[in-house]
């Protein structure tokens, strides 16, 4: 890969996944700058079937227009009792530019609604995993990789937490007894769909480099 001097550009505009790739890149000394620094670019559409298919169009639209490395990251939630929906749909689920809270309350309703006709009081705690795909693309040499990364989960009825984004508050951890709202960036990064993926990609761009050497 070629060399950015200590500056990483991740294609993103999401806030929260900002924060957790600057907490995963500061102690390697690369700064992160995001679709923020970039506000002419505009939004890459997201059409593809798959987080992968997603994260490499990202990486290799922005990666073009930059002419600089990039790592994007395509992510989301995947529901067993709504057949893995939202899926790639996760940022809009409540519709084009919903936030968050709409995206929470729609995906509590969708339970909600599998819920009636149940004969039961109990809550349908339904399981669950968020899925993270990055692909680092770099526009010098044409290379990509691409790494993967899950955690799984339950979703539960009562939100908690104020840490993290998305549906972190109703993700529920049963090894913490806490939602990953719950858990501080390191707790998170250890044990989540992005952590998992990032040491993946880096372990990957370690053996090619390495590769490159010999
Ligand atoms: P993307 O920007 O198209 O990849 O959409 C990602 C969406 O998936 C976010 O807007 C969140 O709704 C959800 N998501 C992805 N990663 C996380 C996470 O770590 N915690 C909570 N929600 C997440």
């Amino acid at each position: 890969m070629s060399e950015t001097g200590g500056i990483l550009i991740v294609a993103t505009k999401n806030k929260g996944k900002v924060r957790e790739f600057e907490h995963a890149f500061a102690p390697l000394g690369l700064t992160v700058k995001s679709m923020f620094d970039y506000p002419a670019l505009p939004d890459v559409v997201e059409d593809g079937q798959t987080f992968a298919e997603n994260a490499l169009k990202k990486a290799k639209t922005v990666g073009d227009a930059l002419g600089f490395p990039v790592l994007a990251d395509d992510s989301g939630l995947c529901v067993d009792a709504l057949d893995g929906r939202p899926g790639v749909y996760s940022a809009r689920y409540a519709g084009e530019g919903a936030e968050d809270g709409d995206n929470n309350l729609k995906l509590l309703s969708e339970l909600e609604r599998l819920k009636q006709g149940e004969d039961t009081d109990q809550p349908l705690l339904s399981t669950a995993r968020f899925v993270c795909a990055l692909s680092l693309y770099d526009p010098a040499d044409g290379r990509e990789l691409t790494a993967e990364g899950t955690v799984e989960g339950w979703i539960t009825s009562e939100p908690a937490g104020g840490g993290g984004f998305g549906y972190d508050p109703l993700f529920y951890l049963p090894e913490f007894e806490k939602t990953m709202a719950e858990l501080t960036l390191e707790e998170k990064q250890a044990i989540s769909h992005r952590g998992k993926a990032l040491r993946l990609l880096t372990a990957k761009l370690a053996e090619a480099q390495q590769r490159g050497r010999e």
